[in-house]
């Protein structure tokens, strides 16, 4: 394992304690009046802030005002009159400032990758990430907005004389309750199909990564949205979720199964609708005819991509037997070559995890399956040396069932493997659990992996690749099975959650009930006859 020195070509960086005089954004880290323009977006009238610390030195970065009751109120109210308006906007207008939201964020792409890096210290080629999916998801929604907005006709029942349509009526104001670990484009991207659909949003982002939140929705302003259209609130989950969720029309969370969990209770209180994407053990198959050499690189992202917390890596590889020792001797070796740093730089592999709590979680689970017999085959260890909260990528074989990693989440660098016989038994073991958010198969068949995707219980299953590619692709839902979550984001399916379906019938000439006359039965034996006839004519 090599790690890269904290020597930026470009921008300061992270090694001992800031220096003002060679740290061009000065003690925080970021330039005060840089963080007091991001902060100035929020409600937040509490006078009290909380300061929040990068992970890349431990260092603070920013003191962010902190929101109350009071504040989520006023932001609804504000977000309620601005969405007024909103709703009367046309389908194009919206469209038009999505897409200068996506020119904006590769404009940007700098300011915003570094702020990540900086939050949440993760290497920059995972930051990368985050505005490039906000860039795929305006450019989605925003040429695919007819096709999921536009009133539909549907089938009448009286051919001819039954003309059915249905409006896609938004929401009104939706509660959003992101993460920490993809703070940017967490915090927006289910936001953008919201305001699309005709919606205002009330957007609570993870307290440790409120700045990128924060640029998100000034980034939204200057692409031309009603600033009063996207609020932000600041401050703990369990003290403002509950005041949002009273307020919101629907509800869209990201994070934990525990959290989601009572959320779904509340938002099941007040009869609202939510999504709720949550939490994964995800496991990846490399079949017996894989390329051993793509699985093997496939696997390292699958699993050490923004440290592995990510909700769609891999902490679960079943391996066939006919290629387990030739794709775990290229799976370590990748992983022993991957270059660890602090730094803002492109060319690290990866970065720190986010806080002393992600690392205490990280080095439990691997302790506990050490102490109980498992075997580490790369990594293992923190790396104080490099930062805090850094640990190392590692893999584990030996893992059983009575260890923490086994079924529990780690959301962190640590991958299982396990040898499988034949692919049954590697379905049945993918499938235990209660998890289902997703699953990768690496095999050179590819009509053969899709037949095996059908029996994964998983919402996404990638073929020959990680997560990518079916994250990237927008017009695809995401989301989980099971206690992975209920809804989907991206898609139809991540716009028309924020729209209520409303059907409007016109009737014409004919009316249901007797006419001319008729007498009751009459009336049923006519309908009898053309209820057959339909059927006849093959009507749906
Ligand atoms: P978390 O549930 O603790 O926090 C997520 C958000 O919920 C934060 O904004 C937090 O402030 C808020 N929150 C916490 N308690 C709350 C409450 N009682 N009421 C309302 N809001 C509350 O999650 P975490 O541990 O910070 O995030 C990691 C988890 O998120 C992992 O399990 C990961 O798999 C999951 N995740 C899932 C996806 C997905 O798309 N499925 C994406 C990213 C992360």
């Amino acid at each position: 394992m090599s790690s890269q020195n904290p020597t930026p070509a470009g921008g300061p960086l992270v090694e001992g304690p800031h220096d003002p005089e060679h740290d061009p954004r000065a003690s925080y880290g970021l330039e005060p009046e840089y963080v007091a323009s991001l902060t100035d977006r929020l409600v937040a009238t509490t006078g009290r802030t909380v300061q929040v610390q990068t992970p890349l030195n431990g260092g603070p970065l920013a003191n962010i005002p902190q929101s109350s009751e009071d504040d989520v109120k006023e932001a609804f109210a504000r977000a309620r009159r601005a969405q007024a308006a909103w709703a009367r906007t046309s389908i194009d207008e919206r469209a038009r400032i999505l897409m200068r939201l996506h020119d904006l964020v590769l404009e940007r792409q700098d300011e915003i990758i570094d702020l990540i890096c900086w939050e949440s210290g993760k290497a920059r080629k995972h930051a990368f990430d985050e505005p490039l999916h906000i860039a795929l998801t305006a450019r989605y929604y925003a040429r695919t907005a007819h096709r999921h907005l536009d009133t539909q006709r549907r089938i009448g029942v009286v051919p001819g004389l039954t003309r059915v349509e249905v409006n896609r009526v938004p929401k009104g104001v939706v509660g959003i309750i992101s993460p920490w670990n993809y703070p940017f484009t967490m915090a927006l991207c289910d936001g953008l199909p919201a305001l699309l659909a005709g919606n205002a949003v009330v957007a609570k982002p993870d307290a440790q990564t409120m700045l990128s939140a924060l640029l998100g929705a000034r980034l939204l302003d200057e692409a031309g949205f009603p600033r009063d259209l996207w609020q932000v609130v600041a401050g703990p989950g369990r003290e403002l979720g509950t005041p949002i969720i009273q307020r919101a029309d629907y509800i869209c969370f990201t994070g934990s199964t525990a959290t989601g969990r009572i959320i779904a209770k509340q938002c099941a209180e007040r009869l609202i609708g939510c999504s709720l994407e949550l939490g994964g053990k995800n496991p990846i198959l490399v079949l017996r005819d894989a390329d051993i050499e793509k699985a093997a690189e496939g696997a390292v992202r699958a699993s050490f991509s923004n440290a592995g917390q990510l909700c769609v890596s891999m902490e679960r590889m079943f391996v066939a037997d006919q290629v387990y020792d030739r794709f775990v001797e290229r799976f370590v070796a990748r992983t022993q070559a991957m270059t660890l740093g602090a730094t803002l730089d492109w060319g690290n592999d990866m970065g720190s995890l986010i806080s002393q709590d992600q690392l205490d979680t990280v080095v439990a689970h691997v302790e506990d399956a050490v102490a109980k017999g498992a075997r580490v085959l790369a990594g293992g260890r923190a790396r104080p040396d490099l930062g805090p909260y850094f640990y190392e990528p590692t893999i584990l074989e030996g893992v059983t069932p009575d260890m923490t990693c086994f079924g529990n989440e780690t959301f962190g660098p640590v991958v299982s493997l396990y040898r499988f016989h034949d692919e049954a038994d590697a379905i049945a073991r993918a499938n235990d659990g209660e998890y289902g958010l997703n699953a990768s198969i690496y095999s050179q068949d590819g009509a053969r992996a899709r037949a095996i995707a059908r029996l994964i219980k998983c919402g996404t299953v990638n073929i020959n690749e990680a997560f990518g590619a079916t994250f990237a692709s927008i017009d695809s839902p995401m989301g989980g099975m099971r206690e992975s979550g209920m809804g989907r984001r991206q898609g139809s399916e991540g716009i028309h959650r924020y729209t209520e379906p409303q059907a409007v019938a016109t009737q014409r000439l004919i009316r249901f009930g007797p006419m001319l006359g008729m007498s009751d039965e009459t009336y049923a034996k006519v309908m009898n006859a053309n209820v057959r006839l339909m059927k006849r004519l093959g009507r749906a």
